[in-house]
């Protein structure tokens, strides 16, 4: 996508805090504002209130039901449009901004989930919100959540923090302690992308897990018909040592019903994926649930 000439100028002018800025090649400008624009307008993104959320449902693979929602942050640039994070949590984590930036996206996915218990009254909905290893690193961070927790009036229970696998490869105590003090609040921590990183499988049981989230590279041979045997066996291997360390098993990224089947016989609690729903606003997500529980 080309951004327009004007659009380029009134940017510089912004990002240079009002300044005339003059250049001669005006390509690139357009390189450079791809690569540098998003460095200079990211600090100020939070205050403008340019990021939004949207929610992904887990379902519950025994009975179809929702069991929360993943909440999964975007930014709705003024010139470049809607960004997914892989465009820029690591340009927040770079800069430091990933400690607000997280502590919003937990304070709305927080306010969210207490907002969806009080509509439906029923089986109370979960939600889960990725955490950065960068986050991790904050002194702050267990004293933020439980306020967060508190001010919303939200049980920790129903908080389930993600970390990814390669965020802790050789986790030290620096990263444990604050995962171990969230659990002791009651938050469940999920180890994200569990499968792509090469964590020694007898190190799950240092940390204070409650869920391992399978990458979908896990399901892919499931699409197939017939099955690859070898993914089978793989999936049930995993389920069976995550069931003995006492771990629930999320599959994502399931995009056939064939997958959702396969991933309901060998065992695994919860899905999520476009099988489902693509990630979406959060009222959407409260009337599949309605549906679901009907
Ligand atoms: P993730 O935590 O592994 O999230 C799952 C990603 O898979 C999401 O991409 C989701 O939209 C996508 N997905 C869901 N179902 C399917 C499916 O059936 N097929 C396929 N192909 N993809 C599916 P998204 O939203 O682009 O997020 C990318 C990553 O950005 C996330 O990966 C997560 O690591 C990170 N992220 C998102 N929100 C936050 C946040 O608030 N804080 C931090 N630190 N990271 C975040
Ligand atoms: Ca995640
Ligand atoms: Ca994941
Ligand atoms: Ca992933």
């Amino acid at each position: 996508e080309v951004l327009r000439s004007a659009d380029i100028t009134m940017y510089r002018a912004k990002a240079a805090g009002g300044n005339r800025y003059e250049h001669a090649d005006p390509e690139a400008d357009v390189l450079a504002i791809t690569r540098h624009g998003l460095t200079n307008s990211l600090p100020t993104a939070l205050e403008r209130g340019e990021f939004f959320i949207e929610y992904q449902p887990l379902v519950r693979l025994s009975d179809g039901t929702v069991h929360g929602a993943e909440a999964l942050v975007r930014w709705c640039h003024p010139l470049r449009g809607v960004l997914g994070p892989d465009q820029f949590i690591p340009l927040a984590e770079n800069t430091g901004l990933i400690v607000p930036l997280g502590r919003w996206v937990l304070g709305e996915a927080v306010r969210q989930a207490r907002a969806w218990q009080f509509a439906d009254g029923e089986g109370p909905l979960r939600v889960n919100v990725n955490l950065s290893p960068f986050q991790l690193r904050y002194p702050d961070l267990v004293r933020d959540t439980a306020e967060v927790l508190k001010e919303a009036g939200l049980e920790p229970t129903a908080l389930c923090l993600e970390v990814t696998e390669s965020a802790l490869i050789g986790a030290d105590e620096t990263l444990l302690r604050p995962l171990r003090q969230l659990a002791d609040l009651g938050v469940d921590i999920a180890l994200d992308d569990f499968g792509t990183g090469y964590s020694n499988l007898s190190n799950l049981r240092r940390m204070p897990l409650s869920a391992l989230k399978l990458d979908r590279s896990f399901t892919r041979g499931m699409q197939q018909d017939p099955a690859d045997p070898v993914d089978l066996k793989i999936v049930e291997g995993v389920v069976a040592l995550a069931h003995t360390l006492d771990l629930a098993v999320t599959v994502e990224g399931v995009e056939t019903g064939a997958q959702a089947e396969h991933l309901r016989v060998l065992g695994c609690d919860t899905a999520q994926g476009w099988y489902y729903a693509r990630p979406g606003p959060p009222d959407r997500l409260h009337a599949l649930s309605l549906v679901d529980a009907s």
